[in-house]
């Protein structure tokens, strides 16, 4: 089972009620400074961001079991391509009002750290690896199995966990270190831990699994706590959430596909098909343009994701 500490910070499950307890007693010792950060980007050029996904399975093939094909993988990176991009004619589109194109897209890396081409995916049979990380330190787990340089590649692995965590261990992403209200709430990455994201093999891209999470929109969740946006939900207060004047203060999470959005704490419907909250995939389709502000602040100020952007991984060697 995974650990205490991760658990605490990132889970989209309701079934943790202990854990979302925890969650919110450690972030009720936090304090931030007042909304919001302002975008001061002049131009409207993309940021790139280069990835590399760990697929981790147990000896499988390619295609099958954890060892998850080429084309789930490409299609998952699609995905989250599609929902950053608000792309039109996909499931990422939408026409709310505060809804935004982050201009933020994501490149299976082409180089290695070595300089050698990639295709962006490493494959490790992880029944041929002695692996003396306690499996509860779950990033710095599976970064003994493979893991990139975290200043220059945003680290995916895909989680080879038991069919009994299905809907309940999703996935995990560590936080960026930036001078935002609420770094404090993130899971810390380096030096702490293994830094990026983690998404349990079944919630990876679109599956066939009986699931409220079987489109791939885990990932889109994971790399916005990556990119500093917080649960909508912020600190569980009405007075402190998530620091983004355009998402409605809740005090809580949505799961499901609600028709009627619950009441937020200001009287406005609950922004239910927001990325932060908990809801199904298939009613997920929004970032906000604060949102997004918060996402180009940490682009341009947080140490190892700026680096990210001048990467040598997204150019062919
Ligand atoms: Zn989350």
């Amino acid at each position: 089972m995974m650990a205490q500490r991760i658990l605490s910070i990132d889970y989209k499950s309701f079934r943790f009620q202990i854990f979302m307890c925890f969650s919110i007693l450690f972030f009720l010792t936090s304090c931030g400074k007042e909304d919001i950060v302002q975008d001061q980007d002049p131009n409207d050029d993309l940021y790139r961001i280069p990835v590399v996904v760990h697929v981790i399975h147990k000896g499988e093939v390619i295609g099958e079991g954890y060892n998850l094909s080429e084309e789930r993988i490409l299609g998952q990176i699609e995905t989250l391509n599609e929902d950053y991009r608000r792309k039109e004619g996909t499931r990422g589109f939408n026409d709310h009002p505060d809804g935004a194109d982050t201009k933020i897209e994501f490149v299976l890396a082409k180089s290695t750290p070595d300089g050698q081409p990639t295709n962006g995916i490493v494959r490790i049979n992880s029944t041929l690896v002695d692996n003396p990380i306690p499996p509860n330190h779950r990033f710095d787990y599976l970064a003994f199995y493979s893991y990139w340089d975290y200043e220059h590649y945003l680290n995916i692995w895909v989680d080879p966990l038991q069919p009994l965590a299905i809907d309940i261990v999703l996935g995990f992403g560590t936080g960026p270190n930036t001078d935002l209200p609420g770094n404090d709430l993130f899971s810390p990455g380096e030096p702490t831990q293994a830094e990026g994201v983690i998404i349990n093999s079944f919630h990876f891209g679109e599956s066939g699994i009986q699931s409220d999470y079987n489109l791939g929109r885990t990932l889109t969740h994971e790399v916005g706590h990556y990119l500093g946006l917080l649960h909508l939900w912020g600190n569980g207060d009405c007075a402190t959430n998530d620091y983004c004047e355009d998402t409605p203060p809740v005090t809580s999470h949505n799961t499901g596909c609600p028709s009627n959005p619950p009441l937020a704490c200001n009287g406005e419907p609950a922004l239910v098909e927001n990325y932060m909250d908990y809801n199904a995939d298939n009613c997920m389709n929004m970032f906000t343009n604060d949102q997004v502000a918060r996402m180009h602040y940490v682009l341009k100020n947080s140490v190892a994701r700026k680096s990210l952007l001048d990467s040598p991984g997204l150019n062919k060697p």
